[in-house]
C-alpha cells in the first residue's frame, strides 16, 4: 500500500497559509484492499514524532478527503504529520510525515509600514550582519502595491505578483518565505523593490490608477534562530532603512513594464513610517502561489508586411517573454505584446487600451530579462531594436496560479483533443490569482459570471479548491461591504455594481461546486455563510418589491453574447428577468442542499419554503397550464430543464420544444454564457445526446471546432470572435482567451467519456460512469485525478462493438450505466456481474478495481 497526495487544506506542505481549521487529506493505492477499514492521524511538533500533539487512534471513520483538525495552533510553528491505513484486505502502511507551517497569525507586528520620499517605484533595502551560522531563519512579508524581496541581490523565493489581488480595503496577505539557505555569516542586505499592481496601477473598467491607495509601501520581518540558540529580527522600521528609485521607471498590469538597466538612482534617502495604515488588515495568505509554471520556446521570428518583426509563440499565454538583451548600452528594446495577426500583420486594436508593452533599455549585458510587476495576453510579440533576434534568445514564461493538473483527455477526433487543450489553457492563462475574464485587454478581472460558468469544467482540470477558497473569501470581504450583494468583478478593483444574475449567483455555485467535487465538508461550513447571505439578498430584494418571488428588477447581463438577440445588444434575446428569475430558484435551491448536508435544519426549512414559492411564481408567469414555456430561446428551455424548475411531468414536453428550436435554427447553436454552460449536459440528460454531438462536432460557425479551424489556441469570448473570413469581427470587446465557453468541457468529461461526481457521496467517493457513446466520436479516454483517486474511462466503439475500461480508484465506488445494449445479451457475457436495468439503461455498481466490458453495441439515439 502506498500512500501519497497527502495535503493540508489541498496544499502541500503549506508554509504560512491561513488554515482555519487545517483540513489534512491523503489518496492510496497499490494495494490489494478496495476501501479503508481505519486510519489513525497524529500531529507532532518534530518530524521525528517523539512530542506528538494529537492522534486520533485509529478510527474507522476518518475521512481521507478531509479531517479537520481540532488543533489550537501557535503561530511560526510547523507541525508534522502523518497517517496510518489499514484496508480492507489488511493491507496496512503509514505515510511518510508531511508538514504545515503556521505564518504570522494573530501574532503582534515588530515590523511597521514604511515608504520613501522618492519618485516613481521604490527600493527600499537594509544592510545588516549576519554574526554566526543561521539555523532556521524565516521572512514574514508584504506590501502596497507589488513587492519582490532579494538577500544579496537573490530573490526570495520564486513568487510572482506578491501580495496578490485581494480587496485591499478589506485585507492584505502576508507571505511567509524559508531564507534559512540565503543567510551565511557575513554582511547582508536585504532589498523590497515595489511595483504598482492592482492596488494602485492603472486597473479596472474606468482605467484609473490608485484604485486602492496611492503609497507604495512594504512591512518585514526576518525572524532569523542562531545554531548558538540565539534569535534575531530583522524589521522594516524608520531606521536603517533607505530607500532609491527603481530602474523600473513605469508599470503597471494594462500597460507593462519600462526597466532602465543603466539607471542610478539620483536619491538615497532614508525611509519614513506609515502611520496611517491599518495592520489589522493583515492576513496570512490564501492564495496559492502565482509563478512561471512552464517554459515554452517560440515557433518562429518573421517580418511581417509592413516589415515588422514578429515573434509567434505559437500558443496564447498569459505571462511574458524572457529575453537575451543583446545590445550595446543605452539601446532601447521594445516588445508589444498582443494576440492574433491581421493579414498577416501585427495588430492590436482588440486590446483597447491596454498598452501590453514592454521597453527595455540595455546596459550592455547579456543576462537573462523578464519584468518585474505586469504580465500580458499574448501569442505573438513584435520586437522593436532587435538586431537579428533568434529564436533562442527568448523563452515564453507561463505565469499563473500554481495548482495541479488533475485530467487527461483524448479522442478519436484531434480537433476535439485541442479543443480540450484550449479550455485547459484558458483557465491556465486566466487563473492568475483570480479567475479572470481575461488576461490581455483592459479588463483581467475576477467577473463572476464566467467564473461560476466554468467552475466545474475547472474543477476537472486542476486542483482547484485552494484556488476557489481565495476567492469566496474575497467574495465574503465584498459582501460584508455591500449588505450580502456580490459585485459583477470580485475583488471589485473599483466597484462597477452587482447583484446582476448569473453572476452574482458564483455565490451559491461555486461553493457547492466545490463540496460536489471535493467532498470537503469543513470547506462547506466555511463558505455556507457567503451562500447564505446571497440567497437573503435575493429574499430581501424580492422582498421589497413586492415579494412576488421572481426577480423582475435591477441590472442583468442576461444571456450575455448569445446570437439570438433581437437589437444587437450583447444581453441575449432570453428575457433578463426570466433568467435572473431561474436563478433566484437555483441558488436558493444549492442552499437548501447545502443546509441538508451540514444539518442546518431549520435553515433547509425555512429555505425550501421560500424554493416552493419562486417555483410556483415561476409556473404562474412563464409556463401554460399545459407545460408550455413562454421563453422559447434555447437558453429558455435549457434554464427550465438545467435548473429543475419545471413543472412536473413537463420535462418530455420542453424537451420536445427544445429539439424544435434547433431544428429552427437549422441545427446552430445561439446560446451566450448562461445557456452555453448547460447546454449539451441538458440536452444529454434530455435524451438528446444526438443533437448535443452534433453541436460539438460542428465546424462551422458557430461553433467550439469552428475557432478550432480557425486556429485559436484557447477559447474565444465570442463565437464570432474571428469571421470565416480570418477577420476580428469587433474590436470594442473581443478577446481569444476568455474560458466562459470552455465549459463544454465539463458536458464532454461527464457525459461523452462518463465519469460524473454524485452530489450526496461527494469528492469522488462515488461517481456515475454514464458515457453516451456515438458513432461519430468512436474513441474516447479520460483520465482524472479525483480527490479521492485516479479514474479512467476510455470507451471505443470497433466493429460493432462496445469496448470500455474502467479504473475505479481505492476507496471509492460506482454505478456504471453500460450504453447500446440490453440486459440477456449482456448478462450472457458478464454472468457473474449484478446489473439491474433502470430508466437510465443497464447498470452495475462497482468496487475499486481495473474492468473491461466488451459487447455488441447497438446505437439507439
Ligand atoms: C467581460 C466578461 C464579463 C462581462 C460582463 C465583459 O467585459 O470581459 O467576460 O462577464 O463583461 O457581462
Amino acid at each position: 500500500m502506498r500512500i501519497y497526495s497527502m495535503m493540508t487544506n489541498r496544499l502541500t506542505n503549506p508554509l504560512g497559509f491561513d488554515l482555519g481549521t487545517p483540513r489534512l487529506c491523503w489518496k492510496i493505492d497499490d494495494t490489494e484492499g478496495r476501501h479503508q477499514s481505519k486510519a489513525r492521524v497524529r500531529v507532532a511538533a518534530d518530524e521525528s514524532f517523539s512530542d506528538i500533539l494529537f492522534d486520533s487512534g485509529e478510527r474507522e471513520d476518518l475521512d481521507s478527503l478531509s479531517v479537520p483538525l481540532n488543533l489550537v495552533l501557535s503561530s511560526r510553528t510547523r507541525y508534522f504529520w502523518d497517517v496510518e491505513v489499514t484496508d480492507d484486505a489488511g493491507g496496512h502502511a503509514r505515510s511518510d510525515a508531511a508538514w504545515f507551517e503556521t505564518g504570522k497569525m494573530d501574532e503582534p507586528w515588530r515590523a511597521k509600514w514604511i515608504t520613501a520620499p522618492v519618485t516613481g517605484d521604490m527600493i527600499l533595502s537594509r544592510k545588516f550582519a549576519v554574526e554566526t551560522p543561521v539555523k532556521s531563519a524565516r521572512l514574514y512579508a508584504t506590501g502596497f502595491g507589488l513587492y519582490e524581496v532579494y538577500i544579496n541581490g537573490h530573490r526570495v523565493g520564486d513568487e510572482l505578483m506578491t501580495p496578490f489581488c485581494n480587496q485591499y480595503a478589506k485585507w492584505i496577505q502576508v507571505q511567509t518565505y524559508d531564507v534559512t539557505d540565503m543567510l551565511t555569516p557575513g554582511r547582508t542586505e536585504i532589498s523590497c523593490w515595489l511595483g504598482n499592481g492592482w492596488y494602485m496601477g492603472r486597473f479596472g473598467f474606468k482605467g484609473e490608477d490608485k484604485n486602492c491607495g496611492d503609497t507604495q509601501a512594504m512591512l518585514l520581518e526576518l525572524k532569523v534562530e542562531y545554531e548558538n540558540g540565539q534569535f534575531d529580527t530583522i524589521a522594516t522600521s524608520e531606521s536603517g532603512w533607505k530607500a532609491t528609485e527603481s530602474p523600473v521607471r513605469f508599470d503597471n498590469i494594462y500597460d507593462g513594464e519600462v526597466f532602465d538597466a543603466t539607471f542610478e538612482s539620483p536619491v538615497n534617502v532614508p525611509c519614513e513610517l506609515m502611520p496611517t495604515l491599518d495592520y489589522s488588515l493583515l492576513r496570512d495568505r490564501l492564495s496559492p502561489p502565482v509563478r512561471i509554471i512552464e517554459r515554452l520556446n517560440p515557433v518562429s521570428i518573421f517580418a511581417d508586411n509592413n516589415g515588422d518583426t514578429i515573434l509567434d509563440l505559437g500558443q496564447e499565454i498569459t505571462g511574458y517573454l524572457e529575453f537575451i538583451p543583446r545590445a550595446e548600452k543605452g539601446a532601447v528594446l521594445k516588445l508589444y505584446y498582443f494576440e492574433l495577426l491581421q493579414e498577416g500583420n501585427y495588430y492590436r486594436d482588440n486590446l483597447r487600451s491596454a498598452k501590453q508593452e514592454y521597453t527595455y533599455i540595455s546596459d550592455g549585458l547579456c543576462v537573462p530579462v523578464a519584468p518585474h510587476f505586469t504580465f500580458f495576453g499574448f501569442r505573438y510579440v513584435k520586437l522593436e531594436g532587435f538586431s537579428n533576434p533568434t529564436l533562442d534568445d527568448f523563452t515564453g514564461c507561463c505565469v499563473h496560479s500554481d495548482i495541479q493538473r488533475t485530467a487527461w483527455f483524448e479522442s478519436s477526433n484531434p480537433k476535439l483533443n485541442r479543443l480540450f487543450e484550449n479550455a485547459r489553457w484558458g483557465m491556465r492563462d486566466n487563473f492568475l490569482d483570480v479567475p479572470t475574464d481575461c488576461p490581455q485587454r483592459d479588463e483581467r478581472m475576477g467577473w463572476t459570471g464566467d467564473a461560476q460558468a466554468f467552475s466545474g469544467t475547472a474543477c476537472y482540470l486542476a486542483d482547484t479548491q485552494a484556488f476557489f477558497d481565495k476567492f469566496i473569501f474575497d467574495m465574503k470581504s465584498e459582501q460584508e461591504m455591500h449588505d450580502g450583494a456580490v459585485p459583477h468583478t470580485v475583488p471589485s478593483i473599483p466597484f462597477l455594481g452587482a447583484s446582476a444574475c448569473g453572476w452574482a449567483d458564483a455565490a451559491a455555485i461555486i461553493p457547492w461546486n466545490l463540496y460536489t467535487f471535493y467532498g470537503d465538508k469543513t470547506l462547506l461550513e466555511k463558505q455556507y455563510p457567503v451562500m447564505r447571505a446571497w440567497v437573503d439578498w435575493l429574499k430581501r430584494n424580492d422582498d421589497a418589491h413586492g415579494a412576488t418571488r421572481l426577480w423582475q428588477n435591477g441590472f442583468h447581463f442576461g444571456d450575455w453574447l448569445a446570437l439570438d438577440t433581437k437589437d444587437g445588444s450583447p444581453m441575449g434575446g432570453t428575457d433578463e428577468y426570466y433568467v435572473a428569475s431561474a436563478y433566484y430558484y437555483y441558488s436558493t435551491s444549492l442552499l437548501v442542499k447545502a443546509a441538508k448536508v451540514l444539518g442546518k435544519d431549520d435553515d433547509a426549512a425555512t429555505y425550501s419554503l421560500l424554493l416552493d414559492e419562486i417555483r410556483q411564481a415561476i409556473h404562474r408567469e412563464y409556463f401554460t397550464p399545459s407545460g408550455a414555456l413562454a421563453q422559447t430561446t434555447q437558453t429558455g428551455y435549457i434554464l427550465a430543464l438545467f435548473m429543475g424548475f419545471a413543472p412536473e411531468g413537463s420535462r418530455e414536453k420542453l424537451a420536445a420544444l427544445l429539439k424544435r428550436q434547433f431544428e429552427k435554427s437549422r441545427g446552430k447553436l445561439n446560446t451566450g454564457f448562461i445557456g452555453t454552460a448547460y447546454l449539451c449536459g441538458t440536452l444529454s440528460d434530455a435524451g438528446l445526446s444526438s443533437l448535443a454531438y452534433s453541436l460539438l462536432l460542428n465546424e462551422e460557425y458557430p461553433g467550439w471546432l469552428f475557432e478550432v479551424n480557425m486556429g485559436a489556441t484557447t477559447v474565444w469570448e465570442r463565437w464570432s470572435s474571428l469571421l470565416p473570413n480570418g477577420k476580428v469581427s469587433d474590436i470594442t470587446m473581443n478577446s481569444m482567451n476568455h474560458y466562459a465557453y470552455g465549459a463544454v468541457m465539463e458536458w464532454v468529461f461527464r457525459s461523452v467519456a462518463g465519469i460524473a461526481p454524485v452530489e450526496d457521496t461527494p469528492g469522488f467517493r462515488r461517481a456515475l460512469l454514464n458515457p453516451r457513446p456515438d458513432e461519430r466520436l468512436p474513441q474516447v479516454s479520460l483520465r482524472f485525478n479525483s480527490p479521492t483517486g485516479i479514474w479512467e474511462s476510455t470507451w471505443k466503439i470497433e466493429d460493432g462493438k462496445f469496448v470500455w475500461n474502467i479504473t475505479v480508484p481505492f476507496g471509492a465506488t460506482a454505478r456504471a450505466i453500460f450504453p447500446g445494449t440490453d440486459a440477456d445479451a449482456f448478462a450472457s457475457l458478464y454472468p457473474g456481474l449484478s446489473v439491474v436495468s433502470g430508466p437510465g439503461g443497464l447498470s452495475a455498481e462497482l468496487d475499486a478495481g481495473t474492468f473491461e466490458y466488451v459487447y455488441p453495441y447497438n446505437s439507439n439515439d
